[in-house]
């Protein structure tokens, strides 16, 4: 995981928009909360007024969309729930939401 990425998941985590599990430490999408509109436009609003700032003006080239585009992404490809929760609970079919988080 690159740290632009960490960057975005920490800017998630902070607006709620990604949490964490409790038992297993994986990311995961609430449902509720990613359709929440207002966390993901506080999330854009924090990611863009980071970018303002050192470190990460450097890191991003003063560019807020490189920021916004990956945070984006990350949200989109983290399963919306933890999947070592899903494979306790559907120990059959949890190979699909295994392999989308893999890809984070
Ligand atoms: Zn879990």
């Amino acid at each position: 995981m690159g740290t632009k990425q960490q960057i975005a998941i920490g800017i998630a985590l902070q607006t709620h928009v990604l949490k964490t599990c409790p038992l297993h430490n994986q990311l995961y999408c609430d449902d509720e909360e990613c359709s929440d509109s207002e966390n993901m436009a506080r999330a854009f609003a924090v990611a863009v007024e980071l970018v303002r700032h050192e470190p990460y003006a450097e890191e991003f080239h003063h560019d807020a969309h490189e920021l916004t585009d990956i945070l984006s992404y990350t949200i989109g490809a983290t399963p919306t729930c933890c999947p070592e929760c899903m494979q306790a609970r559907y120990p059959a079919n949890g190979t699909a939401s295994a392999e989308s988080y893999a890809s984070v």
